[in-house]
């Protein structure tokens, strides 16, 4: 996603730069399929690299679908369009973690807003009003659902308050707010237009074998598919999170032990290249309505869906981050850390230190398989926001075609088992429960999921709660960490221990950011183009 946003920045801050960008994937921007509503329809396809999680011990053995683009602009031609920012704490604690106040939300922010083209005036100082991206909203396409107004009370009654001007993307999330999407009037907006290339060399379907690294630890270009070299000055590698660890490990950076074990030349034992990978897992369940002739959901009669506006978006009005109580997640801290009496400091670990949303809840307006979309049911999506459970990227052999070894680790730790079982329980209150105007007045029941007992908000215990996520946790795509800045990358992205090496991709990210994390990878590539830009000399 970001390479064609580096190059074009790039080219644009050094006209005189001779930047080559080679992509294993094809060149969609003229494929108009690609720009339309069905967001994620593309999972599976022929954009997608579709990879396979190992086997995950935390889900029983079972594997999981870990889609990642494979086309110019990468998961941009691909993804689901949600456009959420983390919160202040989010990148506050990355400027801790490697110690740059670069890092953090004010001096991420100019950067956010250099991608935004916001789609009002309401949060000026947070969102920007001619950056790349046009940001849009249900209210701004005029998609005002059925069950919007009924949705934002049963929140306020639930005391998760509506956040100022309605806005979860302005560094303060907990609370609920309007769906964002990085949409043009309901048009996908992939990289590669959104980033113009003009002057960038640009070489499609062509898969990059390694990066050339000489005997004294400076990349001096890189080996294609074919054999071929190419020399140059620098190289920056944007292969995803997936990718770039592969990369670095088929070029000899990586750790040894792994290197050693695939008779690969070590240029430098980098051992945590591979490393701190993490993602979000989601979890979906089904509602029944007490009266689907109300017309609360896609596929009921209501005509009102029919109308073009209502394609423009995802079927969803607001976004609320819930917490989760202080005491549960000291509890569940000590006890993946083996403290003893179970009391930990509370300056010591990162979820203490800060106040966080530690869980996404959406409502949406349609049913999830296995329960067609006929009206009679709607759906809540939950995501994790801070998992502590990391995983690994590893090589599967010495050839660049192999799929990388991905193992995801999810589910590992109290607190994320802690988390869930909060955060189910809650969704069941607030969805079936009678302190809601949605539990006493919209919602039937919710609809077990087929060999499974129905959540139930008092009644349902940790152990059942725990069979659910392992059986119907799913990877929201949103891998990274597995380059981390301040372990691989220093701080102006650069490979520590080679030289003329850049990282900028979602591997860089050394956090698990609170946040579907587009947004975020788009403002650090922002920042690291200009970062390069003025190592160059050049006046921003
Ligand atoms: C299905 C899906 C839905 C998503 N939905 C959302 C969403 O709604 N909101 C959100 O915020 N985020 C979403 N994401 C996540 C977001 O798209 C990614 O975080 C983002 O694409 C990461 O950007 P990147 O540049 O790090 O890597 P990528 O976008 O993966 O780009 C890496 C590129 O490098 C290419 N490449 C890899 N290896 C090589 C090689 N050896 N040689 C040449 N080229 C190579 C790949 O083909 C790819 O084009 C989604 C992701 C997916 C897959």
């Amino acid at each position: 996603m970001v390479a064609t946003e580096v190059a074009s920045r790039l080219k644009q801050y050094q006209p005189s730069a001779r930047i080559l960008l080679v992509e294993a994937g094809p060149d969609v921007s003229n494929d108009p399929d690609i720009l339309q509503f069905s967001t994620l329809n593309f999972i599976g396809g022929k954009f997608d690299w579709g990879y396979k999680s190992t086997p995950q011990k935390g889900y029983d053995g079972r594997q999981i679908d870990v889609p990642s683009g494979r086309a110019l602009g990468g998961g941009s031609v691909i993804n689901g369009c949600g456009w959420f920012r983390g919160s202040r704490s989010d990148y506050d604690s990355w400027a801790e973690v490697v110690n740059d106040q670069r890092w953090s939300y004010e001096g991420q922010l100019p950067y956010f807003k250099k991608t935004e083209k916001w789609y009002n005036d309401k949060n000026s100082d947070e969102h920007g009003r001619s950056g790349t991206m046009h940001i849009e909203s249900p209210i701004s396409t005029n998609r005002i659902y059925p069950l919007a107004s009924t949705v934002e009370k049963a929140w306020e009654e639930f005391h998760v308050r509506q956040l100022p001007h309605n806005d979860s993307n302005a560094g303060a999330n907990i609370g609920f707010g309007e769906l964002n999407e990085n949409r043009a009037q309901g048009a996908r907006q992939i990289a590669p237009l959104a980033y113009p290339l003009d002057g960038v060399t640009v070489l499609t379907n062509t898969l990059v074998n390694s990066i050339i690294v000489d005997a004294s630890n400076k990349a001096t270009g890189i080996q294609l598919g074919d054999g071929t070299k190419v020399h140059a000055d620098e190289v920056i590698v944007a292969a995803g999170a997936y990718r770039t660890p592969q990369l670095l490990m088929l070029s000899g950076l990586g750790p040894k032990e792994t290197l050693d074990r695939h008779d690969i030349a070590v240029k430098a034992d980098i051992p945590d290249v591979g490393q701190n990978f993490n993602d979000h897992v989601m979890v979906y369940l089904n509602w029944k309505l007490k009266d689907p002739s109300k017309g609360f959901a896609i596929g009921s009669s209501n005509e009102i869906f029919a109308e073009p506006r209502f394609a423009t978006g995802t079927p969803l009005s607001h976004v609320a981050y819930t917490e989760v109580p202080r005491a549960a997640l000291e509890a569940a801290i000590a006890k993946d850390e083996g403290v003893n009496g179970g009391v930990v400091d509370p300056n010591h670990h990162h979820l203490l230190k800060r106040d966080w949303a530690l869980m996404e809840n959406i409502v949406m307006y349609l049913a999830i398989p296995p329960v067609p979309t006929d009206g009679t049911h709607i759906s809540t999506a939950q995501m994790a926001l801070k998992p502590t459970s990391r995983g690994s990227v590893t090589i599967a052999s010495a050839d660049p075609a192999d799929a990388p070894v991905i193992d995801p680790n999810y589910f590992a730790t109290e607190v994320d088992r802690t988390v869930w079982r909060h955060s189910l329980r809650r969704i069941a209150a607030f969805m079936a429960g009678e302190d809601t105007v949605l539990g006493r007045e919209v919602v039937a029941e919710k609809t077990p999921f087929p060999g499974f007992e129905r959540i139930d908000a008092a009644g349902s215990s940790d152990a059942y709660l725990d069979s659910r996520v392992k059986a119907h946790g799913v990877s929201t795509f949103h891998g990274c960490g597995t380059c981390s800045m301040g372990k691989v990358v220093d701080t102006e992205l650069r490979v520590k221990g080679v030289e003329n090496l850049r990282i900028i991709d979602a591997s860089v990210i050394p956090i698990a950011v609170g946040a579907h994390i587009q947004a975020t990878v788009y403002a650090l590539a922002e920042q690291a183009a200009v970062i390069i830009a003025k190592e160059k000399g050049v006046a921003i």
